[in-house]
């Protein structure tokens, strides 16, 4: 596939509608905006990555690693796996055009209905069936699937055999990759998965229905604009003119001798990701923008970890082997391909879905170190003489567990930047019943559970999530959130129970969330965003519709992978 991303000295003055963000959200936002003929720019900080240019060796890796503390600032602002240390709690998002899709394990679930029974939600969720329509876009779009293989694999097999521990088994769980060559809804022709494992890593084969194999293409074929290194800081309102208002949009310099571009837009939609989004807002209210007191608050991890099982009396093979494949004849399979799902229909705080995971083959060499703290030398010693996909490492077990938290974290600026304040965060109960349900699983397996193999270094005890949501949460009025069912966003110059919004500002990802979904997020962000364009096209009189595209062009077909 061409690359869809173009260079910011091609950037226009002025579009109908910027899209902050290239994500989920952004990527629904830019590409049914442009299906409605409107002219669309997406401004994306990272780099584009086509199929084949995902790190598979460690230094690459490492060179894709961008890590910021509150004292520590290491490797490239682009880099597509972005690190964000906290004091009360991690964060791990994706960089790039795809944002998050690019190296998530793409499960896609729906929550549990009860989640959205929450009064938390505006009622119009519940009440107007265009969330139903939602989610039926998103799984047109994103296509998940469950691996007709997927109790054949050794990971799975472990899975089911610990699995007596929680008296629950594990099914197969819907991914958003292809297990058999298609022509995707966005006309692109993908090959089958191999199995790698390395989803996490980056999809080299080009089979995971990531946002830049779909949405984003799609917006491109209907003439929208993608740049790239195009950080956005803040938004201001521009005056009101006879012919309508509009917002200007400050982007950060790339370095000290390039004066950042400067646009305006009839239209902003920031779809930077929980942490994007509502520091750019934080930054803009700064600066004059009114918007809720909400701003920040509900902070949600999604109830999520990744924690790890090391000794098992099984094997698991959980070490992806990368594309082309580092070690011939291993069952890996995709990056989840089993789950538990644990329902409590009395409380739904005590759901929880567990699922095998596989870490990318590109971390495969640093195993072995990442496990000498916790005093597992010899086993290390024996992996690094017989190769991670031989020694003890062929046991390791990983493990991405999510539940409800109570979503009261809050999101603040600090040295311009956002970071995560939730001083409690670690005491929240869903930590203490996912690492008892983990336990049980990893000494079923006869291993022993490592919640944190990073705890000795800069790490520490805090927990990790690669959920965030909320910061711009949904609400009734501007005294319970950020944005509206719409997710326009709310002024904050109106009173309390006020539900007047901004004319053309939208928030549209997963900081809308207003509280923990309890499953992996990335379906309902989608459904949600698709719900928004539904009502900003009813709003707007602009009509589109969400068909796929049939046949695939030559541009559309896959080149072969970098080798
Ligand atoms: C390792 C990992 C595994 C995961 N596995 C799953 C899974 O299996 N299933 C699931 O449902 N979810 C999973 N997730 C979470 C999921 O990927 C995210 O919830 C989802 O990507 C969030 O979508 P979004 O639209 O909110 O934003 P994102 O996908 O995060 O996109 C935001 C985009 O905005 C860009 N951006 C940020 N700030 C700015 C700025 N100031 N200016 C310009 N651009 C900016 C970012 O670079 C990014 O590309 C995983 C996440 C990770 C990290
Ligand atoms: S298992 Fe490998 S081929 Fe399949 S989707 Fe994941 S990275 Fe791509």
């Amino acid at each position: 596939m061409s690359r869809l991303a173009r260079s910011l000295t091609y950037l226009k003055p002025h579009y109908d509608v910027v899209v902050v963000g290239s994500g989920y959200g952004g990527g629904v936002a830019a590409s049914r905006l442009a299906r409605a003929g409107k002219r669309v720019a997406v401004l994306e900080r990272g780099r584009e990555f086509l199929t084949g240019e995902f790190p598979s060796r460690f230094p690459e890796l490492r060179n894709e690693m961008q890590v910021t503390g509150r004292r520590l600032r290491t490797g490239s602002a682009a880099g597509l796996y972005d690190v964000r240390l906290g004091d009360d709690m991690h964060v791990l998002v994706g960089c790039g055009v795809g944002g998050g899709s690019l190296i998530n394990a793409g499960v896609a679930l729906r929550p549990d209905a009860r989640v959205f029974l929450d009064a938390v939600w505006p009622g119009q969720i519940r009440r107007d069936g265009l969330i139903e329509e939602g989610y039926a876009r998103a799984l047109r779009w994103l296509r998940p699937a469950r691996d007709p293989e997927a109790s054949s694999h050794t990971k799975f097999k472990a899975l089911q055999q610990a699995s007596v521990a929680l008296g629950q088994q594990p099914v197969a769980a819907p991914v958003v990759v292809n297990f058999a060559e298609t022509v995707n809804a966005a006309g692109i022709l993908q090959p089958a998965c191999t199995r790698c494992g390395d989803c996490c890593g980056g999809c080299n084969v080009g089979a995971k229905n990531t946002i830049a194999l779909t949405y984003l293409p799609d917006a491109v074929r209907h003439g929208a604009e993608v740049f790239t290194h195009a950080k956005v800081r803040s938004i201001a309102k521009l005056a009101p003119q006879p012919d309508g208002g509009g917002w200007r949009v400050h982007l950060e310099a790339q370095d000290a001798e390039h004066r950042p571009p400067a646009l305006t837009a009839d239209m902003v939609v920031l779809a930077a990701g929980t942490l994007g989004s509502t520091e750019i807002l934080l930054r803009s209210r700064e600066q004059g923008l009114s918007v809720s007191d909400r701003l920040g608050q509900s902070f949600s991890a999604n109830g999520d970890i990744i924690a790890f099982g090391y000794g098992a009396k099984v094997p698991v093979n959980a070490i992806g082997v990368g594309f082309p494949e580092r070690v011939a004849g291993l069952d890996v399979g995709a990056c989840v391909s089993g789950q538990i799902e644990i329902v409590d229909e009395q409380d739904l705080a005590n759901s929880l879905t567990i699922q095998e995971g596989v870490l990318p083959s590109a971390l495969a060499p640093i195993l072995p170190v990442m496990f000498i703290p916790n005093g597992r030398l010899l086993g290390a010693l024996q992996s690094l003489v017989a190769g991670v996909y031989k020694g003890p490492f062929a046991g390791l077990q990983t493990f991405f567990a999510v539940s409800h938290d109570s979503a009261s974290g809050r999101l603040v600026l600090e040295d311009d930047r956002v970071t995560v304040r939730w001083p409690s965060a670690k005491d929240e109960p869903v930590y203490r019943r996912l690492d008892a349900a983990l336990e049980a699983l990893v000494g079923k397996s006869g291993g022993s559970y490592v919640k944190n193999p990073l705890a000795g270094t800069v790490m520490g005890q805090q927990p990790a999530t690669a959920h965030p949501l909320g910061g711009c949460g949904m609400g009734q009025a501007r005294d319970a959130g950020v944005v509206d069912h719409k997710c326009r966003v709310f002024d904050g110059r109106a009173g309390a129970g006020s539900t007047d919004v901004h004319d053309g500002l939208y928030v549209i990802d997963g900081s809308v969330m207003p509280r923990s979904l309890g499953v992996n997020p990335l379906l309902t962000i989608t459904a949600l965003a698709e719900r928004a364009m539904l009502h900003l096209g009813r709003d707007h009189g602009l009509a589109f519709d969400d068909a796929p595209r049939a046949t695939p062009s030559a541009a559309d077909v896959r080149e072969p992978a970098a080798v």
